[in-house]
C-alpha cells in the first residue's frame, strides 16, 4: 500500500501497515520480544545509525508490532508518519516537551488532564502556557506575537461540544510561524481529518474510538516526519511506548473503526433528537443538531457529527446525578468511544479537578451529563434515558 491516502479510509483501516509472515498470517503477528538479534555488527550498526529501517529495541518503538501499528495510524489521518504511545496523555506530554517549550496556547475546553498538564504542571518547568476560551480568541494573535509556538485544541470540545474552525485557525497560527495541533479524539478520523484542513499534528487518546472496546490504553500522534522526529527522542527516554500486545490489540480494533464510528454517529443523532424533545432536558449539545451553535461549521468541516453528546438536565447537579444513577444500559463511567454506551457527569469525573468557579466560567454546569453512544440499538438507549428521566 504505497499511497494509502488514495484509497478509502475503510480500506486503509483494514490493510495499511499489515505485515504478512511465512505462515500466511493475514495480519501482523505479535512480537512480544524486547530486543532483536542481528547476523553481524555491521547489520546492527545499519539499524542503529539509521541507514536501514529495522527492529532493534521495543522501548525505542523499533518492534514490528509497533511499527506496523504506526503505519496504520498514519494512514488513518492521511499523515506522513505516526508515533504510538502508552496513553493519550503520554502523546500530549512528549509533544509539549518537543514542540511547546517556548509557549503553548490551549484553545477552548479540553480533557481535564490536558488542562491540568498545560495549566498547572508545565508552568512548574518554566514553560509559558495560556488557556483561552472560545470567546477569548482575540487574544491569540498577541500570545503568538509574544512567542507561543504551539496552539492546541479539541474540536468538538469536551464536554460542551463547541466547534472550532480548524482551517481558519491554521491560517492564523501559521502566519505567526507556530504549529496547530488538534486533539481529534472526539471526532475520530472517520468524521474529521484535521491535517487535510491545515493542522500540523493530530493527537489521539487511542483509548477511546481508535481502541473502541474499553480494553486498552494508548495514544497516537500523526503528522509530518520532520515534526515527529524531535518527539521520538522524548518518547524513547520518557519510556512512553505501548507494549507490543497493546499495539497489536489496537491495530486489531482499527480494522473495524469505520463501521463502528459510523454507526455510533448515526445513533447519537437519533438519541440527540429524542433528548431535544424531552421536557426534562433543558439543553442538548450535539453538533449534528441545527440548534447547536457550531452546527453549520461542523457540517462544513466534519463528515459526520460523532458519537458524543451532552444533555443538560432541567434541574440541579443532584437531579443530573439521580438520572445518571438510574440509567441501566449506560454504564456510569468516565471515558468514551467504546462499543458500550457510557454516561458521565463532567463535574464528578473529567472536570472534577477544576474549581467550581472555573467550571462555571467554562460553561460546564453540574446538571450536564455527557453520553458516549455505543453500538447498542438507539431505540433501547432512548428507552433507558426515558426511564431514567422519569
Ligand atoms: N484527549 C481527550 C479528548 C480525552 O478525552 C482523554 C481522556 O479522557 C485524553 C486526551 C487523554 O487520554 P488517555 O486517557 O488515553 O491518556
Amino acid at each position: 500500500m504505497s499511497e494509502p491516502t488514495q484509497i478509502s479510509l475503510a480500506t486503509r483501516c483494514v490493510h495499511a501497515g499489515e505485515r504478512t509472515d511465512p505462515h500466511g498470517s493475514p495480519h501482523t503477528p505479535i512480537y512480544t520480544t524486547t530486543t532483536f538479534a542481528f547476523p553481524s555488527t555491521a547489520a546492527l550498526l545499519d539499524v542503529v545509525e539509521g541507514r536501514v529501517a529495522g527492529s532493534l529495541y521495543t522501548r525505542y518503538g523499533l518492534n514490528p508490532s509497533i511499527l506496523a501499528l504506526e503505519e496504520k495510524l498514519a494512514a488513518l489521518e492521511g499523515a506522513e508518519a505516526a508515533l504510538a504511545f502508552s496513553s493519550g496523555m503520554a502523546a500530549e506530554s512528549a509533544l509539549f516537551f518537543a514542540h511547546g517549550r517556548e509557549g503553548i496556547v490551549c484553545i477552548g475546553d479540553a480533557y481535564g488532564g490536558t488542562l491540568e498538564l498545560i495549566g498547572q504542571q508545565l508552568p512548574l518547568l518554566g514553560i509559558p502556557t495560556h488557556l483561552l476560551l472560545g470567546h477569548e480568541l482575540e487574544q491569540l494573535d498577541g500570545l503568538l506575537a509574544e512567542g507561543a509556538r504551539l496552539v492546541f485544541l479539541e474540536t468538538p470540545t469536551n464536554p460542551a461540544l463547541e466547534v472550532f474552525d480548524i482551517a481558519a485557525l491554521a491560517e492564523q497560527v501559521h502566519s505567526r510561524g507556530a504549529l496547530l495541533v488538534v486533539d481529534n479524539t472526539f471526532a475520530s478520523p472517520v468524521n474529521q481529518q484535521p491535517l487535510a484542513l491545515g493542522a500540523d499534528l493530530v493527537v489521539h487518546s487511542a483509548t477511546k474510538y481508535l481502541g473502541g472496546h474499553s480494553d486498552l490504553t494508548a495514544g497516537a500522534l500523526m503528522g509530518a516526519r520532520a515534526l515527529l522526529d524531535p518527539v521520538w527522542n522524548w518518547r524513547k527516554n520518557l519510556g512512553q511506548m505501548p507494549a507490543p500486545e497493546t499495539a497489536a490489540l489496537l491495530a486489531r480494533s482499527l480494522r473495524s473503526l469505520v463501521v463502528r464510528v459510523k454507526q455510533q454517529s448515526a445513533s447519537a443523532l437519533v438519541v440527540a433528537r429524542a433528548m431535544e424533545a424531552h421536557p426534562r432536558v433543558a439543553r442538548v449539545l450535539f453538533p449534528g443538531l441545527a440548534s447547536c451553535p457550531g452546527h453549520a461549521l461542523a457540517a462544513r468541516q466534519m463528515s459526520g457529527f460523532g458519537g458524543m453528546l451532552t444533555i443538560e438536565i432541567a434541574g440541579d447537579g443532584a437531579a443530573a446525578t439521580a438520572v445518571a444513577d438510574r440509567l441501566e444500559l449506560f454504564a456510569l463511567a468516565p471515558s468514551l468511544g467504546g462499543v458500550e454506551s457510557l454516561v458521565t457527569q463532567p463535574c464528578t469525573t473529567t472536570h472534577h479537578g477544576l474549581r467550581p468557579e472555573e467550571r462555571a466560567r467554562r460553561g460546564i454546569s453540574d446538571a450536564m451529563l455527557r453520553l458516549s453512544i455505543g453500538l447498542e440499538d438507539a431505540e433501547d438507549l432512548i428507552a433507558d434515558l426515558h426511564q431514567a428521566l422519569g
